[in-house]
């Protein structure tokens, strides 16, 4: 099969083979067609099948550039994240290299006023997260009213970010006669509903296993005191026989510093930020993938050009000050039919962070203290509390925050050793209470 036979005009086959691809994905071979054929399509499909091609390519045919100034997009792709909403601006570019088409990406978290700017010029194809596309709904800063194609890439990360009654209020505002692409990595109940209101006898495709890494990522926190962090790290690596481990961390600095500690505790590892050579991070993500590093500790933005995925271990370090961020870190991890493992290291001061986490989630992450590593010289306890709890617990669990009076709190499951300082926010019964410092911690494996 090559991309010859898909039915791809010149200019795009000319783009593609720029980018050095000899053969099309699986799913790239199989919605194309289906695409140009002008038919609805639901698609299965995870990152890294080339699914971002999938689309745009047959969109840049579908819709040859229409010169004229102020125009409205022909083609709106919706994606649950600024840099996803920037990585299919860009692919949309590379692309459509030869084809003429102007197209921008619009999305949360900067300035409104340059993207005003770019959709009053006038577009093709307008790529676009719902809440900041809703904005300019209601600022009336874009016309939605020619959209020919709409396209929702991930459609499974933006409910899970609870973008549904933002998807509803953009497909109201768009022409009832479209050709509609639902991208989703997983087929969940609500998935199958936003589907089944969508698309029109659609074409399906799957490419992905049923269960996407975001399902299969079991997610953890170990609250800890900042100090406490690093050597933390060291422990589970080495007590779980830890490999292929992506740890984030906030800064650059930050990523050299405990790129050095880990060294000094014996772990093979490397920092990969902006301002190492581009050498040096081919030479790190080689070593990396053939097991000679058994740590990268990276910065977002670092690992967002990385071609790593599927990895047995992520860890969060410190938390990304933006929640989306943190979805995107642990859909690094998650193998083919295995379990992935996303590890966050919370300190008190993190507090915000997780809330805002969790709520982008809608549910909170199972927590469990690590024996040795609790937290708890910051926490103010009251004097009556102290002594008792002291003694019925010497080791307890502490979390690493006051209890809120407004906050849920977590109930521990019948049957596992309870900590009962009272400020369990941090605790559930989904996980263990604590893990054994010395043998084989069962969590990890
Ligand atoms: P995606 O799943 O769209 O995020 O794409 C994953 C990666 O696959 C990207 O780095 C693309 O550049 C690359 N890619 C897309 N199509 C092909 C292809 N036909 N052959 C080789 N690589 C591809």
């Amino acid at each position: 099969m090559s991309f010859d036979s898909l039915g791809l005009a010149d200019g795009l086959l000319r783009a593609v083979a720029g980018q050095g691809y000899s053969m099309p994905t699986p799913i790239q071979a199989q919605a194309i067609p289906v695409i140009l054929s002008g038919r609805d399509l639901l698609a299965s499909a995870q990152t890294g099948t080339g699914k971002t091609a999938a689309f745009t390519l047959p969109l840049l045919q579908r819709l040859a550039p229409n010169g004229a100034p102020g125009r409205a997009p022909r083609a709106l792709v919706l994606v649950p994240t600024r840099e996803l909403a920037a990585q299919v601006l860009e692919s949309v570019r590379t692309y459509g290299e030869h084809a003429g088409h102007r197209a921008a990406a619009v999305f949360g978290g900067v300035s409104i006023n340059p993207q005003i700017d770019l959709l009053r010029r006038g577009l093709d194809i307008l790529v676009a997260t719902p809440g900041r596309l809703l904005d300019h709904a209601q600022q009336r800063t874009v016309d939605l009213s020619a959209v020919q194609v709409l396209v929702l890439d991930e459609a499974d990360r933006m409910l899970d970010m609870g973008f549904i009654h933002d998807i509803k209020r953009v497909l109201a505002k768009l022409p009832p006669q479209r050709q509609n692409l639902l991208f989703s990595a997983t087929y969940s109940n609500d998935i199958r509903r936003l589907a089944d209101g969508l698309l029109r006898d659609p074409a399906r495709v799957d490419v992905a296993p049923r269960n996407a890494p975001a399902e299969r990522v079991s997610q953890r926190i170990h609250p800890v005191d900042k100090p406490g962090k690093q050597p933390l790290l060291s422990h589970l690596i080495r007590s779980g026989d830890w490999r292929q481990t992506l740890v984030f961390v906030r800064t650059k600095h930050g990523a050299n510093r405990l790129a050095e500690q880990l060294q000094r505790d014996g772990i093979a590892c490397a920092a990969l930020h902006g301002n190492k050579s581009q050498n040096a991070r081919t030479r790190a993500l080689a070593d990396f993938k053939a097991n000679r590093l058994r740590v990268l500790v990276a910065t977002d933005i670092a690992a967002r050009g990385l071609d790593i995925d599927q990895l047995p271990h992520v860890v969060n370090y410190e938390l990304p000050n933006v929640p989306e961020d943190y979805v995107h870190r642990i859909g690094r991890t998650g193998r083919a039919g295995a379990e992935g493992e996303a590890v966050s290291l919370v300190s008190a001061d993190e507090r915000d962070n997780l809330r805002g986490i969790e709520k982008l989630l809608g549910r909170q992450i199972p927590s469990s203290v690590v024996e040795g590593f609790a937290p708890g010289s910051f926490r103010p306890k009251t004097p009556a509390q102290q002594p008792q709890q002291r003694q019925a617990q010497p080791r307890q669990a502490q979390a690493p925050r006051p209890q809120h009076g407004n906050e849920k709190r977590r109930q521990d499951s019948p049957g596992r050793p309870q900590a009962h300082n009272g400020h369990s926010r941090h605790h559930n019964g989904n996980a263990p209470r604590r893990d054994s410092r010395g043998g084989r911690p069962s969590r990890f494996h």
